[in-house]
């Protein structure tokens, strides 16, 4: 095999035969002398065959596997990989009135290992997980006009947060340029989007089947709305009928996003923000609520934090269990890839054991089609949630 190489040891390359998409530093037997962050490498077995090509790091995950054929790595292989994201986007109805945000590329669910695109009405916003990706930005703009046509107008690139250590990525306009905020719609809720100042690239789509979902609980209801960011559920609940809902953040910039939204929308007379921290407010509401939704950060981002992370999770849920009125539902989740949706379900339980009151799951919630999860690589599953009708 020509070219930069890693030689995977022979007991190890029985993951990479069943396509998982990530090859751990201690699997590598050898490699080509020198290799960069960022190359692209292929990794063989030892006697020589081909088994993937990929981006390497020196790092625990040595190399995100771009394909198990050997290809090259170039605008066309990026161009068909993206037109069959954005295929599956067109099946999913992502495209029709209403809606003019999804995620595009959602990483190894999307077999493009280390690379995010958020979709906001007319313009892409590519977050790169890795260096390999980060220098292919170019390629994956390109790649962008071809898919979308008409329906792109500018790509923005933005890695400096996911890619700290590295001082020449800089974040900006690869294609045309846009003002923000950005006005952009979810099921006819109008959402200002600021992917320069705001959190990841500007929203949490994830929850865009879940805000909904809500919507269809929330005609006359009383509702609290903790970790709110820019607001996503509260609009929806307004949008629903909902009478008042109070959206919290401790994070005023958050609420000054959410107070900017439901202006937007004309909500302003159903509507009340609240800066705190939702486990010190949580534990003390002065109001009586129908309906509370629990959306907390990932409160464990690796495995040694777990055990903490399920005591906040259990904690959290316990203070809505014990003082929602009779009859309420509360909607809870977890992003924490690390706590599987059955750790979670036990912990929601274990706070209704707390709590002192019967609960009863009445939908078990998760992550929509455009965050698709590879079936090879079962790390990708991380958002769960359960809405809990509370006796
Ligand atoms: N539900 C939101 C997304 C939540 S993201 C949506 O639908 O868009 C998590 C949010 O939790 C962030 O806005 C962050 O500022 C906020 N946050 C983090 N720690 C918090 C805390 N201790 N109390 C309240 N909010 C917190």
């Amino acid at each position: 095999m020509k070219g930069l190489t890693i030689q995977i040891r022979k007991q190890k390359t029985e993951s990479i035969l069943r396509k998982h998409p990530w090859i751990f530093s201690g699997a590598i037997e050898s490699e080509t002398s020198q290799l960069v962050d960022g190359d692209i490498v292929t990794a063989t077995d030892n006697r020589g065959n081909f088994l993937a090509i990929g981006h390497f790091q020196h790092a625990t995950i040595a190399l995100r596997v771009l394909s198990f054929e050997n290809v090259n790595i170039d605008l066309d292989f990026f161009q068909r990989r993206i037109e069959n994201a954005v295929e599956l986007r067109r099946k999913l109805g992502l495209f029709e009135t209403g809606n003019t945000i999804c995620r595009l590329i959602h990483g190894e669910g999307d077999s493009l290992p280390g690379l995010i695109i958020d979709y906001y009405n007319g313009c892409a916003v590519i977050q790169c997980h890795s260096i390999g990706m980060y220098r292919s930005v170019d390629l994956i703009s390109e790649s962008l006009k071809k898919a979308l046509k008409d329906d792109l107008k500018a790509v923005y690139s933005k890695s400096s947060d996911t890619l700290p250590q590295r001082s020449d990525v800089t974040d900006k306009y690869l294609f045309g340029s846009c003002e923000t905020p950005h006005i952009a719609h979810e099921y006819g809720v109008k959402l200002n989007i600021d992917w320069i100042n705001g959190q990841k690239t500007g929203f949490f789509i994830d929850q865009r089947e879940n805000r909904a979902l809500l919507g269809k609980y929330a005609k006359g209801k009383k509702i609290l709305n903790t970790f709110c960011y820019s607001g996503g559920f509260s609009l929806s609940a307004i949008q629903n009928g909902a009478t008042l809902v109070h959206s919290l953040d401790s994070s005023k910039k958050a609420i000054e996003l959410t107070e900017q939204n439901v202006v937007l929308n004309g909500y302003g007379d159903r509507h009340v923000s609240i800066v705190a921290d939702a486990m010190e407010y949580m534990k003390d509401l002065k109001e009586d609520y129908d309906i509370i939704v629990l959306d907390p950060p990932a409160f464990a981002k690796h495995r040694d934090k777990r055990h903490k992370a399920i005591q906040g999770y259990k904690r959290l849920n316990a203070h809505a269990i014990r003082q929602i009125k009779p009859g309420g539902l509360i909607f809870t989740f977890s992003c924490s890839q690390v706590v599987d949706k059955y750790l979670f379900n036990n912990t929601v339980i274990a706070a209704a054991i707390e709590a002192g009151r019967h609960v009863r799951i009445i939908e078990q919630l998760h992550q929509p089609g455009d965050h698709p999860i590879n079936a090879f690589h079962p790390e990708g599953e991380y958002l769960k949630g359960l809405v809990i009708e509370v006796e």
